[in-house]
């Protein structure tokens, strides 16, 4: 046995890949997990306390792997820098994060790839996995070089931010995506629907005399995408579905065994277009303010509740199998404005975890779920099965945290440079406590 790195001991761990849900301890060696045994199997390795991490009371997970985040560098790093942002990512239990390619440049080049994987690789607290440009410049006319930036490392492609809205190139993505392995992720948003839209359609936008975006503007695209990755057998991820109907056409279309999975956003599952108006809400029980909250701005939007507990039935019917941060950081200026000039997104990956122990408490969401849908599942969509998993043998990428611990968000706090969060200040469970990143601990609660 090479020489031991670190020993856990004294937690629940869960790893859905293994089917494992019980007290078990870990010993990890040279960056790789050396093995996992039962409770106290390893108490007679002679250790210095250093080398030991007891996780009573925690729960340790495979780390958790986010498919779907802006980290902003190069061209907005007043916003984020890949360095900031890989730091945010590990307080919140992430061990690998996706980044969109919507940076200027726009990230649509082999050089623009290597570009974010160096940069990772010297300033990065942990792994960060490109996702490449559709189109060149993703200004939606003109594929790019899909194969070259397949094998500089993309491990998906998606023009976020903006949905590609010309069928034909659509077509033409997803009949090469098939060639390739991987996915095309796609905004689901026909634009020429809502134009100007800044929050859902439904009472909440009628009351505030803001322009609704109404739920058929993400499920025309998404059926638009369904019939094409079916014409073409491509495969389609469709990026942070929000509504009931979009959850019902991946149903029927994964029936009917077309090559499409989905993921949804911590927010989308918890958070509804109550909170636009800065009422009170259950997780929320003060009245912030009458005014609207332009941190709740997001794209797509806050939902209905209705919407929202669909979203919490399909990720639990596994019919949607992935939750992405869809971490979208922005300077405090872009926030400071009225509703309507304010940008979209929040700050997600420092409260991530919270937001799914909440949904835990209210849904009854197992963690076994949870996990799968931060670990497995989009290891599995990426083509990356080596990670997110704690087999013998992988690399050490672990979570440890502690669900019962309570604490008040404070945006002000965060390690990444976006403090736009709707859920600053309120008060949540469930916090990290450990990030192990290929053996080491890169976070540290
Ligand atoms: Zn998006």
């Amino acid at each position: 046995m090479s020489k031991i790195q670190l020993l856990i001991s004294g937690g629940w761990v869960i790893d859905p890949i293994q089917k494992i849900n019980e007290p078990r301890d870990l010993l990890i060696t040279g960056g790789l997990i050396e093995a996992i045994g039962n409770p106290g199997e390893f108490d007679s390795i002679d250790l210095p306390d250093e080398l030991r991490i007891d996780a009573n009371g925690a729960i340790v997970s495979p780390g958790f792997l986010d498919m779907h985040c802006h980290l902003r560098e190069p061209g907005f790093e007043h916003k984020e820098t890949i360095e900031s942002g890989t730091q945010a990512a590990a307080a919140g239990g992430f061990t690998t994060v996706c980044a969109m390619p919507n940076t200027d440049p726009a990230m649509d080049s082999v050089a623009s790839v290597k570009f974010l994987v160096e940069k990772a690789r010297v300033v990065g607290q942990i792994r960060v996995l490109p996702i490449a440009a559709i189109t060149r410049g993703r200004a939606g006319l003109e594929l790019t070089d899909m194969s070259e930036l397949a094998e500089a490392g993309a491990v998906g492609f998606s023009d976020d931010g903006d949905p590609v809205s010309d069928g034909y190139v659509m077509r033409h993505a997803l009949a090469y995506s098939s060639l390739l392995g991987l996915p095309i992720i796609n905004h689901s948003e026909d634009r020429t629907i809502a134009p100007g839209g800044v929050m859902n359609y439904g009472f909440s936008s009628e009351r505030l005399g803001l322009v609704g975006i109404p739920s058929a503007a993400e499920e025309a695209m998404v059926s638009r995408d369904i019939a094409l990755a079916e014409l073409t057998r491509g495969i389609l991820h469709l990026a942070h579905v929000s509504t009931e109907r979009s959850v019902d056409l991946v149903r029927a279309a994964k029936q009917r065994g077309v090559n499409v999975t989905a993921e949804v956003t911590p927010h989308h599952l918890v958070l509804t277009d109550d909170w636009v108006t800065g009422e009170a809400t259950e997780l929320r029980p003060h009245v912030i303010s009458y005014e609207y909250d332009t941190n709740t701005k997001v794209s797509p939007p806050l939902r209905s509740g209705k919407d929202v507990q669909c979203l919490q039935q399909a990720l639990d019917s596994r019919v949607v199998e992935v939750i992405a941060t869809d971490h979208a950081p922005h300077a405090t200026v872009d926030k400071l404005c009225s509703y309507d000039d304010a940008a979209f997104g929040i700050s997600g990956l420092e409260t991530a975890l919270s937001m799914l122990v909440y949904l835990h408490d209210r849904s009854g969401v197992s963690f076994e779920t949870i996990i799968r849908s931060l670990t497995e599942a989009p290891a599995k969509i990426i083509g990356r099965e080596d990670l997110g998993s704690l087999r013998e043998g992988t690399q050490a990428d672990i979570t440890i945290f502690n669900p019962n611990l309570q604490w008040k968000v404070d945006s002000k706090q965060f390690l990444s440079k976006g403090k736009n969060s709707p859920l600053d200040g309120v008060e949540v469970r469930g916090r990290v406590l450990k990030t192990i990143y290929s053996g080491n601990v890169v976070f540290s609660l």
